[in-house]
């Protein structure tokens, strides 16, 4: 048995999307044209290039998901430069601390589980919620380098 480091499935080996303990990858009808090889009259499916199958990667329970995150203030005005410490729910260790953009956005990937949140801003005042990350076993197309489903949230300061 060839030995394989998990960490060149991390780094998406050959420009191929990154697999987690527990994902699966198979050939199936292409869940993008429902097998037909097209999206319109005229144009060839991008995820199957044409074929009515591609490869997928049905997620397994180590899949992180990518949390789009919007923070807003009690006007409902995107918050630029909030900050957002995250941590498990369970354990000790240190939180991840990130910071809105320009639109009171910010991303982050969080594996499935329970996370605790505090979003913070200078005169806005600050909110801490208890976020649950659910496995989302829906097949997603195995191109690309960055293949995860999003989870939208928006958290709103008191102030
Ligand atoms: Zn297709």
């Amino acid at each position: 048995m060839m030995l394989v480091p998990t960490f060149l499935y991390s780094a998406g080996m050959l420009g191929r999307a990154p697999m987690f303990e527990g994902d699966v990858r198979k050939e199936m009808t292409c869940i993008t044209c429902d097998g037909l090889g097209r999206t319109a009259e005229d144009e060839s499916c991008p995820t199957c290039r044409g074929r009515g199958v591609a490869d997928f990667i049905i997620p397994g329970p180590n899949r992180p998901l990518q949390m789009i995150g919007t923070v807003k203030d009690a006007s409902d005005k995107p918050v630029e430069g909030a900050e957002i410490s995250t941590r498990q729910a369970e354990g000790d260790q240190t939180p991840l601390v990130l910071k809105t953009n320009e639109d009171g956005q910010f991303g982050i990937k969080l594996p499935p589980g329970a996370y605790v949140m505090t979003v913070s801003a200078p005169e806005k005042g600050s909110v801490t919620e208890s976020i649950v990350v659910e496995v989302n076993a829906s097949p997603l197309p195995a191109r690309g380098t960055e293949t995860l489903h999003e989870l939208k949230r928006e958290f709103r300061l008191p102030k």
